[in-house]
């Protein structure tokens, strides 16, 4: 059995490295259980040019391996696996990567979200080279160039609107012909003179050229079984986000689409001890920036937890 360390982190991207970061600072020593797949969402991100500090732009796989490096400056600890169940019934909180198990006095979550995916080949071939899962961050590639947003909801209508700002065409592609965004999100895009739909088709197919851009979709139409082609430089999959919370699910409150509720202005969960950073618990902003100033703040709860319980332990309890 290990010894009970301060922090344990879960997850490997702004978030849980910005925590990690924080707490190796203030001396908290953290084990980072990062994930397999550490870097998160960065990871399937070419140029990222959003996130303060980087000048010149910055690759998001290499933006993370800074961030991670950064931290372990500081003395932060990786295990390179993923959590398959956690225990917080008592403290100190148990985390298991299979057999082994790990406990600290305070978790912090940063688990993130992914975004759905089409589940086409085609479509993670060409990641980062027009296809994209974020328009905030990426719009700005596709100047006067056509994108096709996928999807019926509200994010997908939002996407679509803002990429008005640089594109010269927008075509919205859902695949029924009954929306699951709300009427006035579905007008503004419907209003906007360079936004088109194509309604009743799904993607069968991201087309790309030699040199592996995105050139154009391959469409079926859901109610004929037809089949057709349309040009497009980029593809934005707005089909949703699905936060990575099925091992918290049985301990900690969270909303209808399972991502992790914090008291508003901090990171504390229902639990005391155990806080939550970056887009498990944010469906709203998702953006590395906002992941790692929530990061931070965990960071910060956390250490202030640890702090009040080890010097006033009423108090903790009472403020927890
Ligand atoms: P959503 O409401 O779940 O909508 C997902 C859309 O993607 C649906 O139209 C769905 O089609 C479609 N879809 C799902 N899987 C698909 C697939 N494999 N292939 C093709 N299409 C697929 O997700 P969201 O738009 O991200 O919104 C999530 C939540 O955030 C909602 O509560 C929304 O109101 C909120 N939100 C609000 C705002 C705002 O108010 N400004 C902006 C963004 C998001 P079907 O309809 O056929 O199922």
């Amino acid at each position: 059995m290990s010894d009970v360390r301060d922090v344990i982190i879960i997850g490997g991207g702004p978030a849980g490295y910005t925590a990690a970061l924080y707490t190796a600072r203030a001396n908290l020593e953290p084990l980072v259980i990062e994930g397999f797949n550490w870097g998160g969402q960065l990871m399937i991100t070419s140029d990222v040019e959003n996130y303060p500090g980087y000048a010149d732009g910055v690759l998001g796989p290499t933006m993370m391996a800074d961030f991670r490096r950064q931290s372990e400056r500081f003395g932060a600890e990786f295990l390179t696996d993923d959590v398959t169940r956690v225990d917080f019934s008592e403290r100190p909180f148990r985390v298991y990567v299979g057999d082994d198990e790990h406990r600290a006095d305070a978790v912090i979550i940063a688990t993130g979200a992914n975004a759905r995916q089409l589940g086409l080949e085609s479509e993670q071939t060409l990641q980062g080279r027009g296809v994209s899962y974020c328009a905030t961050c990426d719009g700005a590639f596709f100047r006067d160039k056509v994108v096709v947003v996928v999807g019926g909801g509200d994010s997908a209508m939002e996407e679509a609107t803002f990429l008005t700002r640089f594109a010269s065409k927008v075509v919205i592609v859902h695949r029924r012909d009954e929306f699951r965004a709300s009427p006035i999100m579905v007008d503004r895009a419907r209003s906007n003179e360079k936004v088109e739909f194509v309604l009743n088709a799904i993607v069968e197919e991201v087309l790309g050229d030699d040199a592996g851009h995105v050139t154009g979709l391959h469409l079926r139409d859901t109610v004929t079984g037809e089949s057709s082609e349309i040009e497009a430089d980029g593809l934005f999959v707005a089909i949703g986000h699905d936060p990575t919370t099925a091992l918290f699910l049985d301990w900690l409150d969270h909303d209808d689409e399972g991502y992790l509720v914090t008291e508003p202005g901090s990171t504390r969960t229902n639990i005391p001890g155990v806080f939550a950073a970056g887009d498990v618990q944010d469906h709203t902003y998702r953006q590395a920036v906002t992941a790692a100033g929530s990061g931070t703040m965990a960071a910060l709860d956390a250490q202030r937890f640890l702090d009040e319980e080890r010097h006033h332990p009423a108090v903790a309890a009472r403020s927890a």
